[in-house]
């Protein structure tokens, strides 16, 4: 019988999805791509997109424990459902890996920018990532892909 793939969660703009906030996406090159589809059954989710925000939208930035748009709207309680949307999923699916885009206020897994909107990067973690790590669930980002390869 053939052996079940594991399942990874991933990032949806790193598969194509055009659910950035300027409605673009941040595809991964196609035969890196599909190395991941050879090894894992792929489960693509968007935090922000699911967490009730538009596309396109206004980029955001985290502030300590709370989100900005880039126009002052706070939107912490759309990242927060995203965040534990994307957990919910892999608790359901027994997802125990996830692939996330590195710098994005929801996912990125070791920087984020700092809450400025003046491109300077922290060490940090996205909204999403964070809350998924504390679940135990394994985050590493696109530029950490030859990891789980
Ligand atoms: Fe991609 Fe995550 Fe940003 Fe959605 S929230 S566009 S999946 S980096």
């Amino acid at each position: 019988m053939k052996k079940k793939m594991e399942k990874l969660l991933i990032s949806a703009c790193l598969i194509g999805s055009d659910v950035k906030y300027d409605g673009g996406n941040n595809r991964l090159p196609s035969d890196v791509l599909n190395k991941l589809k050879e090894k894992y059954e792929l489960v693509s989710f968007c935090p922000e997109v699911g967490g009730g925000l538009s596309i396109p939208r206004n980029p955001s930035e985290q502030r300590g424990s709370k989100v900005f748009m880039d126009d002052g709207r706070e939107v912490t309680n759309e990242f927060l459902s995203g965040a534990r949307k994307a957990l919910t999923i892999c608790q359901n699916q027994g997802i125990r890996i996830a692939l996330l885009k590195e710098r994005s206020p929801s996912c990125g897994v070791h920087q984020i920018y700092d809450g400025n909107f003046n491109h300077n990067k922290i060490d940090g973690q996205g909204v999403t990532a964070e809350l998924l790590i504390k679940n135990g669930i394994k985050c590493f980002s696109e530029e950490e892909i030859d990891t789980i390869l």
